[in-house]
């Protein structure tokens, strides 16, 4: 438990020496998030870096990576001003010597690099078209799959920048089945 903390104030100083001189922003390390696979999550309701207590993810980039959220306030998203931050944290693990972990923030980054802006109608109509295609699927099954290819978010943020996800999912579902004569309870037959 306290590795993480420890580790938080060396990433904190370190990398990101100017923020949070008030303190307005808190470390709470969490158990895993339920109903995502996420290691981190910047939530700027509560100013606070979540972590998880044992991540698989190297904690040194995981904290760079949430930090970089708070000090970006990039706050659902891979935008330019994160990947600017992050590539700055890059460098500094260059200047002090820190090879690997520059390595390891640079390949973190390159997972968003090209990530464009979607509309929001785009992902909507994507879920559409995917619950058409397959009416089985469950609605985890479907944002994964939309996702997948529109954007590549955690899930958090994905279901935070498109709220009406499920929505769309539901009425088109419904919509889907009630033509097919069946019921919601029924699963469809292939
Ligand atoms: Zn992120």
């Amino acid at each position: 438990m306290n590795t993480v903390k420890a580790e938080y104030d060396y990433i904190r100083s370190t990398f990101f020496p100017k923020w949070n001189r008030k303190g307005e922003w808190k470390l709470e390390i969490v158990p895993r998030f339920e109903d995502t696979n996420d290691e981190g999550f910047c939530d700027w309701t509560t100013k606070t870096i979540k972590i998880c207590a044992n991540p698989e993810m190297p904690i040194q980039v995981l904290l760079i990576h949430e930090i970089a959220h708070a000090v970006s306030r990039c706050r659902d998203a891979h935008q330019t001003p994160w990947l600017t931050r992050m590539e700055k944290a890059a460098k500094k693990a260059d200047t002090i010597g820190m090879k690997d972990l520059a390595q390891m923030i640079r390949n973190d980054r390159e997972l968003y690099t090209d990530v464009p802006v979607f509309r929001p109608s785009l992902i909507y109509n994507a879920i559409t078209d995917a619950v058409v295609a397959a009416p089985q699927a469950d609605f985890d099954q479907i944002i994964n799959h939309v996702n997948e290819y529109h954007g590549n978010y955690s899930k958090q943020e994905f279901l935070k920048k498109f709220k009406r996800a499920r929505q769309v999912y539901e009425k088109k579902k419904k919509e889907v089945l009630q033509q097919r004569g069946s019921v919601l309870t029924k699963t469809p037959t292939k």
